[in-house]
Parts: C-alpha cells; structure tokens; sequence
C-alpha cells in the first residue's frame, strides 16, 4: 500500500489532512472516478497531485485560468515535482519543446487548458502515452447554468473517448447547485463518481459587517491597525475606487487602484504589484480577482453591499486562502440597497430580453437583493448561519468569529486587529520573525517570485517559535517538505543561529 501521509510529508511538508482530502485520494488511488465540491482554500490541488505522484502514468490537469496553472507549476517544481503548462502564454517555438519534453516521458503533472485538447499534436501525444488521471478543475465551466461557462469545457469528454485506455477522472469546483453537479457528472460522463462536498463554511475567515457613519474613516482606521497585512477593498464604483486609493495614498499608505476603465498594462502592473507584496492594498471594483491566487490576503472590505450571497461570498473569500486567520467586512449603507436595485433595473433594461423574461429576471435577482440586505442587516442572528443556509448548509451558532456573535456594535468595530487564533500556542519570537520575514523576500526577489512562493508565514512563524539550529531539524516545521529544506533549509538555519549568537551577548 501507498503511504501517502509519507509523499505529504516528503513534498509539501505537511503532518495531517485536510477535511475530505484523505478520502478523495484514496478513492482515485482505487481507481474511482470523482465529483468533489470544495470550497477555496480547501485545498483541492493536493487531492489530485498526491494520486498523480503515486500513479506510473502522468496526470493532465484541465484547468481555465492561465495565472493559476502558472503558479501551481511553479508551486510543484519548488517542491520538486516535474511538472509544465500548456497554454496560450507559450510561443508556438515553446509549445513544440513542451509537448517534445513530454513526449520523452519528463513531466509527472501537465495543466493544460481545454482549447489544447483538441489540436492534433497534444491528442496525438495524449494517445501514446500512458495517462493515469485527468483532474478538471473549476469543473462548474462545464454547465450553462454555471457562472462561468465555457464551450471548451465541452469537449474534454470527448478527448478521454479519443484515449486507449480511459484514465480516471476528477472534477473539483469551488460553488456548485444541483444542477451545476449533474450537468458535470453528465457532461464529462463520469462514471459512478465519489461525490463529496466538503461544505461552505471557511472557519479561519471572521465575518463582520458595520454602519459607520464615515466609511473613509472607518477604512483609514482599519488599515492603520493593519499596516503590514495585505488586503482588497472592493467599491461599487471605479470613481470611488479611485477616491479610496488616493486617500490612502494621500495618508501615507502602500495602495493602487484596480478597475476596467484603467490601461491593460496599468491593470496588470498594479495586480502585480500586489501579488508579490510590494503593495499591501488593492482598491478594485468586482473586476479584480478572478483567477488571483495569492493566499496571503489578510482582509477584504466591502465598501458597499454587493448585490447578492454569491458574489460576495466570492469575492470574500479571496481572503484567507492559506487556512490563516482573516477578516471580511461589509459597510453596510441603506443607499447600496438603492443603488443595486438601479443597477438590477438598468441591467433588465439593457439586456435583449423579452416583457416575461425581463419579469423573471427582475423577479430573481431583486430577491437575491434582498436576502442580500437580510444578511447584511442582521442584528441578532449569527452571520455564519445566515451565509450558511443560504448556501443550504445548517450551522449551530455562536460561530464566535462574527460581528453579531462577538457583540460588535452596528457603528463600531471592536478593536481587534487580525490576530491569529493560536490553535498551536506557539510563542513566536517576533524579532525573529521579521529577520525570516527579510530573508524571504530576499530569496523571493532573488527568483523573481512571490514570497509566498519561498515558503507561507505560518512556516516561517513556526521557524520563529522553535528556533531549529540544524537542518535535520527543519523536518518538524510544517510547510518544509525534503525540495524546500534542500533549496532554503541552511538560508533559515543560519537565519536563526545568527539571531540566536546575537542575542547571548
Ligand atoms: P483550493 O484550490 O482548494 O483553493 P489550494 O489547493 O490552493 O486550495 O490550497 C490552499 C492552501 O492550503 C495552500 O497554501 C496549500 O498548501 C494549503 N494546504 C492544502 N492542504 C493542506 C494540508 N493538508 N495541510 C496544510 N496545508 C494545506
Ligand atoms: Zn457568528
């Protein structure tokens, strides 16, 4: 039998599962087919890598986001997995290399997006080589009842007939109804799948909303107790996106704008600059975001109500994303509830729908407004179970991590400032702390990636709390798998045994 609690070990440097993750390997591992709902940050990648490294033959990932294939590449090659991508980004010249490489066998893991798997060259390749999975990511693209449907989606269950021998496959998506789950069992016919839903709910993420009588106030005072972290500020409009940006430039802090009516190039600068920490805050309308996987995101404000539960658990949920402690607020004003019906109405209006049509769409999506505004006006009743059972889940309140359960008042937002819920108690040497903290970026800017990329904080702060001396140590520390500790293990130790010399003095 495969021991797979070893290969985490080995490669990511994790101790345990997460929820439903055991359960999904060990079923692709029996060869089974998968249908598994699971919301972001879940961590559904190691759910099909970790079969990937145990299978003899290699693992296609089918995956729409060009950003996210990138990183996770670059995620596997750092933890010493041969993987690539095959996608639009590459010139043709690269292309042929890539499907050359792969050909002779080199890669354990390929992403390869879904318009690839109908040229000639990629089937051919597929068909003269052995593959042992195919993981479809963000399968939801596959219904048209989706948010996010894309014709090429359509097309996978036909590259897998093309094949010798079928694979086994994975669909994973992060927000699914019953219809969307049926239309993707169906569509890539798959065959009696384990169905798994890990649930909604993302308990690292604190839920508050407030109704201050200044938002500009109340954001600038919310960042200056947050100086270091990274956070999105979501606003209805790009004037005021605009505005916010400039204020908190104006007072000092490190903020850019994000919005569609900037420059492509300004656009991409400015999310880059964010990804890789070099600016802490994004001022961004709802165009900001969608295949951004920086994990690291310690808090999302909205500056206005968004109009419904699911896209603003969406756009909520950007934060948090490495299972740390995180916050989302919500500035509530009864003006958004006005704005959003004007903007509901406008979009009724511009659309070529017909008088029953219009009805209907009016119809639903004022009701999502409202159970919008229930949420967000929500005195006494737990935020988490409000969320929850919109999504259809039942949830026991008190949560404890939600402005309702933890008392705050409508107008104020209690002094915390986002402090980790220290489930480990680690005492954390905060000078420690910073020194890993520049050392890390250093190697960081060093490879030309994010820092996240070199290793999480939660690694770094467990660094800072048991203070390795030797290498061999670094097998403790959670996030250090055998490919990290070879690239950046002696960087820290040396990290903290100067520390440590410095301070018997
Ligand atoms: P998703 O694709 O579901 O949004 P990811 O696969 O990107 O989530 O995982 C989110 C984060 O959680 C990553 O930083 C990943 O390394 C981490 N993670 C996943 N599984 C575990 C685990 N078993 N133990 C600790 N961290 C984990
Ligand atoms: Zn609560």
């Amino acid at each position: 039998m495969t021991d797979i609690y070893a290969i985490l070990k080995k490669y990511y440097g994790y101790d345990s599962f997460r929820n439903g993750q055991e359960e999904i390997i060990n079923n692709i591992l029996a060869h089974r087919d998968i249908s598994a709902v699971m919301p972001t940050g879940a961590g559904k990648s190691i759910c099909y890598q970790i079969p990937a490294l145990v299978f003899d033959g290699i693992t296609l990932v089918i995956s729409p986001l060009i950003s996210l294939m990138q990183d996770q590449v670059r995620a596997l090659i750092s933890m010493g997995v041969r993987a690539a991508y095959l996608n639009s980004s590459l010139t043709p010249r690269q292309m042929d290399m890539a499907i050359a490489n792969a050909r002779k066998g080199i890669y354990k893991i390929i992403y390869v997006a879904p318009e690839r798997l109908t040229t000639d060259s990629f089937i051919d390749f597929a068909c003269n080589q052995k593959i042992s999975l195919i993981a479809v990511d963000e399968a939801h693209c596959i219904s048209q009842w989706g948010h996010d449907f894309r014709p090429s989606y359509m097309q996978i269950a036909d590259f897998i007939d093309k094949l010798p021998v079928r694979p086994v496959v994975a669909a994973f998506t992060a927000t699914a109804t019953k219809r969307v789950k049926n239309d993707i069992i169906n569509n890539l016919k798959l065959q009696n799948p384990f169905t798994l839903t890990t649930g909604f709910d993302r308990k690292n993420l604190f839920f508050g909303i407030y109704k201050p009588l200044d938002k500009n106030r109340f954001i600038l005072n919310y960042v200056s107790k947050n100086e270091d972290k990274s956070g999105i500020i979501y606003c209805a409009t790009r004037k005021a996106v605009d505005e916010i940006a400039a204020m908190l430039i104006d007072n000092g802090y490190s903020a850019l704008p994000y919005h569609a009516g900037m420059s492509d190039s300004d656009r991409t600068h400015n999310q880059n600059e964010f990804i890789y920490d070099r600016t802490k805050i994004i001022v961004a309308t709802n165009a900001f975001g969608m295949g951004i996987d920086k994990p690291n995101v310690r808090y999302v404000i909205h500056n206005n109500m968004p109009q419904n539960m699911e896209e603003y658990y969406q756009q909520a949920g950007r934060a948090g994303r490495d299972g740390e402690p995180s916050e989302c607020i919500l500035l509530y004003s009864g003006r958004d509830v006005r704005i959003n019906e004007y903007l509901i109405q406008k979009s009724a209006d511009s659309e070529n729908m017909n008088d029953e049509q219009k009805e209907e769409y009016l119809a639903t999506e004022l009701e999502k407004l409202k159970l919008m505004t229930f949420y967000s006006t929500s005195k006494t009743v737990c935020l988490r179970k409000r969320m929850l059972e919109y999504f259809g889940e039942r949830f026991i309140p008190p949560c404890n991590n939600c402005s309702v359960c933890n008392g705050d008042s409508a107008e104020n937002y209690s002094e915390h400032t986002i402090i980790r819920a220290d489930s480990k108690k680690l005492f954390v040497d905060e000078a420690l702390f910073e020194r890993l903290r520049k050392q890390r970026l250093k190697l960081a800017l060093n490879n030309g990636v994010p820092v996240y990329a070199v290793v999480s904080d939660s690694t770094l702060r467990e660094i800072a709390a048991y203070r390795p001396r030797k290498i061999t140590d670094l097998s403790k520390i959670s996030g250090m798998g055998e490919e990290k500790i070879r690239r950046y293990g002696q960087i820290f130790i040396d990290v903290v045994n100067q520390y440590e010399n410095e301070s018997n003095f």
